[in-house]
């Protein structure tokens, strides 16, 4: 078998929906000319009515077993894809808020009220879907009962039913829920979680929320709660605040004179101009102490924390972090002069550094980023850290961990976890008081990212790494976007996650950059991009004569403005009792996206071989399965999958060659994955959604040499404009020869490079670039000074249009062949091989040879 005859996605159109399901391949992007079947992109919607949007919940598999016994033996998991904050795309419909509306929720399993339920004796009682259970609707609601007929009754159009009966996604408002600060919420009051323990000592999970039990909302939420706080307390309940959104940033020499700190401002400065009046965002600078501004002055005054053993916050919430509606003034006139003010503060040590990047003194990082959280506990918030150093002095000091020797050795394990315990319970903390912490961190030095990585991934923050901190590497303006895009995107606080199954189906894990409590997932903080991976089990036959399956996410959040929300998203599974139809409605993305999720979960306890391992085997099974018991007709030693899973192994080889799974790399291939690289690539995985995973790990190449007149020229409806870009190549090894020869623009989110081979055709060099030799084509972001020429206006805009498909990804990056940035594009030739690893023929040809050993023991 060579690679050219094995399956690629480029080749494959498949993809079988269950009966009743009908899928529409909406163009979120219609400029597109991507050739992959619509499950590769996220553009692409199930439109029936009631479904929450797949961008929303997508399941890897669309049908679900109706016994335990039907999957036993095929080593396949059910799991699905959430988005639990997700924007809808263009062309789905907005998320109603309801305003005023009791949730109606199941008295026994507590799920609340979906498009699946039925009204079997008219406008008396609700079927819950998930449990089955005869619910008496609220009488006192009578203008309720009469909509809700309407889903009934034929004669009222469907779109005059109430949301909650008819779209797969709707938000309550809960404002009148209150609670007091540094306290854990209680989503679900059927839970074994939270006891009221009023004022416990330690700040352990000491929760006190209550409801306001005048309000019909609060009563239908939290119906015990109110009855288990103890009336003494009520004094201590404050209204929901807004959070405060805090940008942490290095002032340090160093940073002012890379220009880090000020595409940080930069980045900030662009994000505010669209942001709402009640939001509360603040800067909080760092270097050998910690700098504060009080924004209630027309000049913000600086205040310095210079103690870094016993760091705190010398101003008040109201003078840090005043509504953008009082200060935004004084924060636009504070980041403009910030660089200046720095520059000022370490004049010596520029000055003694001549020009050149100065030597780095010792760094508060982390205690900056503890007085800042303890600062922030009362009203819970999101801190957004711009790191250049390792912490070195004060509270959360790292040593040096990273040596040259430690790479390939069983140590190189503990460099992904944090450095010291105190990381472990900085973490727990921040979490208890729902604060987020998100990291954009600027290498080369080691940082010793894995410590923050942690606090990160408990509390539903991000990670963002870059390697380089030179211009040409286009970091600068990488950390522009990404400061302006952490800031800027639809986010939420203090979330409550309860994922409900219906009767024999349970959860069995959530995977993600989250906490687990009980049955509960909190999430510090959340935004639109987050993704988590629940896993389904089916523990018990379903209940006879069960078409569906029902899957519901309640989450319970905090709006950017202060505003208590519960969203609910609902969907179902069609239950089958054949195997071959289990199989048949698979969906290979968001499988790989499971099984990347569950290799992740597996790195925290495993060395990084046994987890490799792991995955190559993960898929041997259920392989093996289908060719024994569900193959019938065939030659004998072929190796035979499932139409659906085609492209399967191709998904977890490329997902094995990922930087966060990867043992090592030669430097002629980019260099050795370092400990912060591969932290910061998996807090990155553990974080993104099916589309974005298999993009990334499956990149797209572009070939822009030479491009058809029709590229860049605009295409689809005016609400969904977009440009038309040329079709993707396929990432195979054959594209190595001619690598040297080419202009490439390779996308592998969120990262996109323009590759521009040393023996390019010098006509299409000067096109383009405007210069003569290969030495002077610019690194760098993609910058193109010829603006009259179609052909570099071509590059441009194909560069542009690729980065908005996905969110948060970078600028184009110009990337010369012969450099060692230049061998990077090489590891991103998916079907390609490495030092280390198998080609991927060898691949299949093992995956082959394990199957059939695996159909003996069957
Ligand atoms: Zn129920």
């Amino acid at each position: 078998m060579s690679s050219r005859h094995s399956p690629s996605p480029t080749q494959i159109f498949l993809r079988d929906y269950p009966e009743g399901y009908q899928v529409e391949s909406k163009q979120v992007d219609p400029g597109s000319t991507f050739p992959f079947p619509s499950p590769y992109e996220k553009y692409h919607c199930v439109s029936e009515e009631g479904l929450a949007s797949l961008n929303v919940m997508r399941p890897a598999f669309m049908s679900i077993p109706g016994a335990p016994r039907i999957i036993e033996g095929t080593g396949l998991d059910m799991s699905v894809a959430l988005r639990p904050l997700a924007t809808p795309l263009p062309g789905e419909p907005a998320v109603p808020v309801l305003e005023t509306a009791t949730p109606i929720r199941c008295r026994r399993c507590m799920s609340y009220m979906s498009p699946f339920a039925t009204f079997p004796s008219g406008a008396q009682q609700w079927a819950c879907p998930f449990c089955g259970r005869q619910n008496p609707l609220p009488d006192s609601h009578a203008f309720m009962v009469e909509t809700l007929t309407g889903r009934v009754r034929q004669d009222i159009p469907l779109d005059q039913a109430r949301p909650e009966l008819r779209l797969g996604t709707v938000e309550y408002a809960c404002d009148a829920v209150k609670y007091r600060p540094s306290t854990t919420w209680a989503l679900d009051p059927s839970t074994t979680l939270p006891k009221v323990e009023l004022g416990s000592p330690g700040g352990v999970s000491h929760l006190a929320h209550v409801s306001d039990p005048e309000h019909p909302a609060c009563a239908s939420l939290l119906p015990h709660a109110s009855a288990d706080v103890p009336s003494s307390a009520s004094e201590n309940i404050l209204p929901v605040l807004p959070a405060i959104h805090a940008i942490l940033v290095d002032t340090s020499p160093r940073a002012c004179v890379s220009g880090l700190l000020n595409a940080a401002v930069q980045g900030l400065s662009s994000a505010l101009a669209s942001m709402p009046d009640e939001d509360r965002v603040c800067v909080v600078g760092y270097d050998t102490v910690t700098r504060f501004f009080d924004l209630s002055a027309s000049v913000p005054p600086e205040l310095v924390c210079p103690d870094a053993d016993n760091p705190v916050c010398p101003l008040p919430l109201s003078r840090l972090a005043p509504p953008l509606s009082e200060c935004r003034a004084t924060l636009v006139s504070l980041l403009q002069s910030l660089q200046h003010r720095m520059l000022l503060n370490h004049q010596e040590e520029v000055a003694r550094s001549q020009g050149v990047l100065p030597p780095p003194l010792a760094c508060v990082a982390t205690a900056a980023l503890v007085a800042i959280g303890e600062a922030l506990e009362p009203v819970g918030g999101r801190i957004s850290m711009v790191l250049l150093q390792r912490p070195t002095k004060g509270v959360g000091a790292v040593p040096l961990r990273e040596t040259a020797g430690v790479y390939g050795t069983v140590r190189e394990k503990d460099l992904i976890q944090p450095a010291t315990p105190f990381y472990h319970t900085l973490a727990e903390s921040f979490a208890d008081h729902m604060v987020g912490l998100d990291v954009i961190a600027v290498g080369p030095d080691p940082l010793d990212l894995a410590s923050y990585a942690k606090v990160a991934q408990v509390t539903g923050g991000e990670v963002k790494y870059f390697s380089g901190r030179d211009q040409a590497s286009g970091v600068l303006d990488s950390v522009m976007l990404c400061v302006q895009h952490m800031v800027s995107r639809v986010k939420g606080y203090a979330g409550h996650l309860r994922v409900r199954t219906s009767r024999g189906t349970s959860v069995s894990a959530v995977y993600g950059q989250c906490k687990e409590r009980g049955q509960e997932t909190h999430l510090a903080v959340l935004d639109e991009d987050m993704v988590l991976s629940v896993g389904l089990n089916v523990g018990a036959p379903l209940p006879p004569g069960s078409v569906y399956a029902y899957v519901q996410s309640a989450l319970l959040y905090t709006t950017h403005c202060g505003r208590r929300r519960l969203r609910v998203s609902t969907t179902r599974l069609q239950v089958v009792h054949d195997v071959a139809k289990v199989y048949k409605h698979a969906d290979p993305v968001a499988y790989t996206h499971w099984l990347s999720r569950c290799a992740l979960h597996r790195m925290q306890v495993e060395a990084l071989p046994v987890v490799r391992d792991e995955l190559g085997t993960s898929i041997v099974t259920p392989l093996a399965y289908y060719r024994q018991q569900l193959v019938t007709e065939a030659e004998s030693r072929k190796l035979i999958l499932p139409s659906s899973l085609q492209i399967l192994p191709l998904l977890v080889y490329a997902l094995g060659k990922h930087d966060a799974l990867h043992p090592t790399r030669q430097p002629q291939e980019g260099g050795v994955i370092t400990a912060d690289l591969r932290v910061a690539e998996a807090a990155w995985m553990n974080r993104v959604g099916p589309c974005e995973l298999v993009r990334r790990i499956y990149p797209s190449f572009y070939d822009m040499t030479s491009l058809s007149p029709s590229v860049g020229t605009p295409i689809g409806t005016e609400d969904r404009m977009a440009l038309i870009t040329p079709p993707p190549l396929r990432p195979a090894s054959s594209l190595l020869p001619s690598l040297p020869r080419s202009l490439l623009m390779v996308h592998a989110p969120p990262r996109l490079y323009l590759w521009v081979g040393q023996e390019m055709d010098p006509q299409v060099r000067m096109g383009v670039f405007g210069v003569e030799t290969h030495e002077e084509v610019p690194e760098g972001t993609l910058y193109i000074q010829n603006q009259t020429d179609r052909h570099p206006l071509q590059v441009v805009a194909t560069a542009e249009t690729l980065r908005r498909r996905y969110p948060g990804c970078n600028r184009c990056v110009v990337v010369k062949g012969g450099t060692t940035r230049g061998h990077h594009v090489r590891t991103l030739l998916a079907e390609d091989s490495s030092s280390i690893d198998k080609t991927y023929t060898e691949f299949l040809n093992q995956l082959h040879k394990a199957v059939h050993r695996r159909i003996q023991m069957l």
